[in-house]
Parts: C-alpha cells; structure tokens; sequence
C-alpha cells in the first residue's frame, strides 16, 4: 500500500491524519482528503474502507439523507404531508450506503486460502452466482448472473464455494459498469487464488435499458473474461462454455 502519511504511527484510536484533517469538516469530506493525500482513486466502483474511520459510515449517511431531502424537495414533492414520501430521504440513504453501495465503504470479506493439497487440477466451475448491481450512468438496478470457471495447479490456493459469492457481492455492490465489474472480479479471483486459468461469464439486465430510454424488455448483456489456460485452450474455453450454456436455460 502506498499511502503518502509518513507520521510515526500513533495509538490505533487516534487516525495518523488527525491533525491534517479538520474533524470539524463533514465526513465525507474528511474521508475525500484523506484519499486526496494519499493519491488514491476514489471512482464509483473504488472500494474506500481503508479511509473510513469508526462511525464515518453513519455519518456519510446522515448527510446523503438530508441531500435526498432535498431533491425531493427541488422535485416539488410534500415530503411534509406525503406520508409515502416523508421518510423516503432516510429509506434512501440507508439502502444505498448499508446495501446497494456497501461494496464501497466495507473491507474486503475474509476469505481463507487452502493449498491445493489433491493437486486438483480439473476444471472446476461455481455458479450461477446472483448478482445485483446498479449502473454508474442512472444508478438503475443491474440484475443478473455469473458463471466462473477455474483451473487450478498445485500451486494454486483454493477457496470455499461460498466465498465466491461473498467476494462477487462485494465488488457488485457499488456503482458499476459491467465489463468494469466483471474484469474486477477477476483480478481479485486471480490474486487469490493463483489458478492456471480462469474464466468468468456474466449475463445481466439492465434496467437503464427497461425503464427508461429504449424500453427493450429482451435486451440482456453478456460479457466474459478469459485468463491462463482458457485463452491459450480453445478445448478448454469450448468444455466451460458448453457447461455454462447447459445450466443457463
Ligand atoms: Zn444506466
């Protein structure tokens, strides 16, 4: 990790930025200069959690709740008598930082790493894993499935089932662009579990596409990543692929 901050580490209550950053400024704020300093990227699909401190989460949700109240204000909506409306702005904030967006603002799941002790080293495929996102462009739901495909070699490490799914949901649940999404989850599949090859399928509804905008109900996205052995084999591509179309229907 390269961050800029330099001080001689202090006690673990007391962030090392304490005296950069002014407590007094919101926290989001505080978050923003933190990540600022350290030169780090903070784009909608970019997990912060390492710059979030104790208590920040609900802050940060504080302040989108009384944002949302006010664009619904700007819509000209009563949120003063419109029962159905009046806690929409708190409903809001919490289903985007607590749920649909905590992806961002949590740390990665735990996952424990076994070695490949059997030396298994025979296709092995997990899914369909459901996935639920929403799209950086209209933050409209994105709803779908993904298949992965791994070859693993002695030296791989591998991982529990479940854990695929944790770790999908974790980079899904942010703001995404879906070939961004897809690509991310394999970098992280990769990094984990070393595997000779690695391939990743996922097909998806888009509801920017069903809507608003051309209305297509049919339209779904499918889109793959390759890696390893998978590119290199077109055997091998073919077996996952075939496997993957068989459970799709
Ligand atoms: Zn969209």
């Amino acid at each position: 990790m390269n961050l800029k901050n330099t001080a001689p580490s202090s006690h673990p209550n007391e962030p090392a930025d304490s005296s950069a950053v002014d407590a007094k400024l919101p926290a989001s704020d505080r978050v923003r200069a933190r990540i600022k300093a350290s030169g780090k990227r903070f784009h909608a699909n970019d997990n912060i959690s390492e710059f979030i401190r104790e208590g920040e989460v609900a802050e940060i949700q504080g302040e989108v709740e009384a944002k949302l109240r006010e664009v619904l204000k700007s819509m000209v909506i009563d949120t003063d008598s419109d029962h159905n409306t009046h806690d929409t702005a708190k409903r809001v904030a919490k289903m985007y930082l607590n749920e649909i967006f905590r992806g961002r603002y949590v740390a990665q799941p735990s996952v424990t790493e076994f070695p490949n002790v059997e030396h298994l080293n025979e296709l092995m495929i997990v899914g369909p894993i459901t996935i639920r996102s929403a799209c950086s462009h209209h933050l409209c739901p994105i709803m779908g499935r993904v298949w992965i495909g791994v070859m693993p070699n002695q030296h791989s490490n591998l991982i529990g089932l479940s854990k695929y799914a944790r770790l999908a949901e974790w980079v899904m649940s942010r703001p995404q662009i879906q070939e961004e999404a897809v690509t991310m989850l394999a970098n992280l599949l990769q990094e984990k579990i070393q595997p000779d090859g690695l391939a990743l399928v996922m097909e998806a509804d888009h509801f920017c596409m069903h809507w608003r905008g051309v209305k297509d109900m049919d339209s779904k996205m499918i889109n793959s990543v390759m890696r390893g052995s998978f590119l290199k084999d077109p055997n091998l591509r073919r077996e996952f692929l075939a496997l993957v179309d068989n459970r799709k229907s």
